[in-house]
């Protein structure tokens, strides 16, 4: 699905003296590296502040423990997506409250959301799933009508650029009160293990963020509050820096390697190729079609005979798993969702794909629809 090591093949002098340079210096937690990528980040997103931390769970984590709610309060995610937003909305003693999401883009739905909120509704986490922004005009209207708070869970669409109603330019994870991101090897900024990272404008909720992935600790050994061990390694950071200044360039070839695939697919029977929203660009995180009427199980067998890795983003919508039934949802509470798990297929999606591959992967697709 994805293919590190060319990538770093690629980079690997630069990115080895980075390496090199950090076990030089034995600064392995909050060396320099840690600082100027934080500095770094914040001027490509043009936002005023970012916090690195261990990863993009404990990103969401500390964003909701930054807010000072209380048990009960709620928070909307949505219901076809990776299980953090809920996961740490439990462990926090939150309710997560599910909404669906739009069949095309695979983002929240905008009816579906204001039918989740109620009076004890504090924080809406849209997703950008996939690599493209949420309707964020809606959200943010609807957030503001109600003074709720926003967390953009932006781990698979960094660097995607969002288009407002008047027409400004924002980069996914800018536009809410607070933004969270991963850095886990497979996402379009990857670092070579754990990774994460907060973002916000918000000179105070930084402070405190900053704080609260220190133990809750401004000087040393003095707690103000309750925190978590949460640090983005140097030599992580020191991967980063380097990886950043190709973060435009991957998704250049992530959108050339999409451009091709929807050029081979388009109107193919029974396959619907990803639809791009109007208002942002695409970062393609994955490369998800749907499947109507095509057996997406034979269809996986067909394509791994021919060396062809495909995966299912997501085969089982949040309000379905085990661990959160508890929640009472049931069955065809949020049908696009359900709906969604039994049809996408993720083709294989990064920044080494080239057009011998891509072809052989849509060849192959062609000949099992035809077949
Ligand atoms: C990867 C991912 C996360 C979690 O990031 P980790 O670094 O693996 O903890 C959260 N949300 C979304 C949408 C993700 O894709």
């Amino acid at each position: 699905m994805v293919d590190l090591l060319g990538q770093y093949r690629r980079i690997k002098p630069e990115i080895d003296q980075a390496i090199q340079n950090v076990i030089d210096n034995t600064a392995f937690i909050k060396g320099p590296d840690v600082k100027a990528f934080e500095a770094e980040l914040s001027q490509y997103l043009g936002v005023k502040h970012v916090i690195a931390c261990g990863n993009g769970t404990d990103a969401l984590q500390i964003s909701l423990m930054a807010l000072g709610l209380n048990p009960g309060d709620e928070v909307i995610t949505p219901c076809f997506t990776f299980i953090s937003t809920v996961e740490v909305s439990v462990l926090l003693g939150l309710t997560p409250v599910i909404a669906d999401v739009e069949p095309g883009t695979f983002n929240i739905d905008i009816a579906s959301l204001e039918k989740a909120i109620t009076p004890r509704t504090k924080v809406i986490i849209p997703v950008h799933l996939f690599g493209q922004c949420a309707n964020m005009d809606e959200v943010l209207r609807i957030a503001n009508e109600h003074g709720i708070t926003v967390i953009e869970d932006v781990a698979q669409a960094l660097s995607a650029s969002y288009t407002d109603w008047s027409g400004r330019k924002y980069k996914a994870g800018t536009m809410g009160r607070i933004g969270s991101t991963s850095f886990f090897p497979s996402k379009n900024l990857g670092c070579f293990g754990d990774g994460g990272a907060i973002i916000t404008n918000d000179p105070v909720l930084a402070d405190k963020m900053s704080a609260i992935t220190h133990h809750g600790m401004r000087i040393r050994y003095h707690y103000d509050m309750t925190g978590v061990n949460s640090r983005l390694d140097t030599i992580q950071a020191a991967v980063l820096r380097v990886k950043l200044r190709y973060l435009d360039a991957y998704s250049a070839a992530r959108n050339a390697a999409a451009g091709a695939y929807d050029q081979a697919l388009r109107g193919l029977p029974g396959i619907t190729i990803p639809e791009r929203s109007s208002f942002s660009t695409h970062v393609f995180h994955q490369y998800t079609i749907r499947l109507n009427g095509i057996n997406r199980e034979a269809l996986r067998k067909y394509l791994e005979a021919r060396s062809i890795p495909t995966m299912v983003y997501y085969p089982v919508p949040v309000h379905l798993q085990k661990a959160f039934q508890y929640l009472g949802y049931k069955t065809g509470d949020f049908p696009v969702s359900e709906k969604l798990c039994e049809s996408v297929l993720s083709l294989p999606m990064h920044t080494e794909l080239n057009e011998e591959q891509i072809n052989h992967i849509t060849r192959s697709i062609i000949e099992f629809v035809n077949s």
